[in-house]
């Protein structure tokens, strides 16, 4: 799933690629994955392509004054981009990944796609980000914010600290994967209490969140599309290493899983050496 880091450098070739472009067509092959109908989509054709940047770990595709095209990757969504495409007939409407396709006047564009039978992806084509309803409700971005912000978002919301690294309402950007490799680099147990983190350990979660999401932007800037998940993966410690060593200290990573998610940690470096045990049944407490 694209987190902050992924959407800022999508964001990012976009800015490089797309800006000053001029939309041929703007295409919705699922119709499910467009959840507004006004402005519509013909809207977009004609005006040019002025910005891009980011919301949390919502895109925001901008075309000129008052017009955005935002979109929510979800799990199994991607952007991909394309210098041609095979063919100038319109998309069809269809069970295929691709939901949405953007052609721009040098005949390159971009694809939204989405793999998989469940489809999450959602696009909106809005006047302004803020009438997105995930939008509206973000905390502050996760890579700007500073000490007082995070520590007094963090403590705002009592729970267990992996749950609430993820509440896009406390701080917006940060995920499944990069919350891993957070409290990994912090060496904080996932299931550390938010409200009885002592202010150094609330400091070291912060300066690891810099850490931790500052590398990954930097990695990620500048490589094509296609490119990003490989980074995103090399780049990994903790998260989806289950049974590899730590890097670190060469303990094993291990495994919690729930009924819809699954954590990954490393003891020795995490929990004081003890295993975590399984929550097969429960949720993750977000
Ligand atoms: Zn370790």
């Amino acid at each position: 799933m694209p987190e902050l880091p992924e959407v800022e450098a999508l964001a990012g070739y976009l800015r490089e690629r797309a800006v000053g472009r001029r939309v041929e067509r703007f295409e919705v092959a699922a119709i499910s994955a467009l959840k507004t109908y006004d402005p519509p989509p013909s809207a977009v054709a004609g005006r040019a392509v002025t910005g891009a940047g980011r919301h949390g770990k919502f895109l925001d595709v901008r075309f000129g004054e008052g017009l955005h095209l935002v979109v929510h990757l979800a799990r199994a969504g991607w952007l991909h981009y394309r210098e041609a495409f095979p063919s100038a007939a319109p998309l069809r409407p269809g069970k295929g990944p691709i939901a949405v396709r953007v052609r721009l006047d040098d005949g390159s564009g971009f694809n939204l796609t989405e793999a998989g039978t469940q489809k999450k992806l959602a696009a909106y084509l809005v006047t302004d980000p803020a009438l997105v309803p995930g939008v509206g409700k973000l905390g502050p971005d996760a890579l700007e914010a500073d000490l007082a912000t995070f520590g007094a978002q963090l403590r705002s919301r009592r729970g267990q600290v992996k749950g609430v690294l993820t509440d896009q309402s406390v701080l917006a950007g940060i995920g499944n994967a990069y919350s891993d490799e957070i409290l990994h680099a912090a060496k904080l147990s996932p299931f550390a209490i938010t409200d009885r983190l002592t202010d150094d350990q609330l400091a070291t979660l912060h300066a690891a969140t810099r850490a931790v999401l500052g590398d990954a932007v930097r990695r990620s800037m500048g490589q094509r599309a296609a490119e990003l998940k490989g980074e995103k993966r090399s780049g990994l410690k903790v998260h989806a290493r289950k049974g590899l060593p730590c890097p670190v200290c060469g303990d094993l990573v291990r495994e919690v899983s729930f009924a819809d998610s699954s954590l990954q940690y490393c003891p020795t470096c995490q929990t004081g050496g003890k295993p975590l045990a399984d929550r097969r049944l429960s949720r993750l407490v977000r």
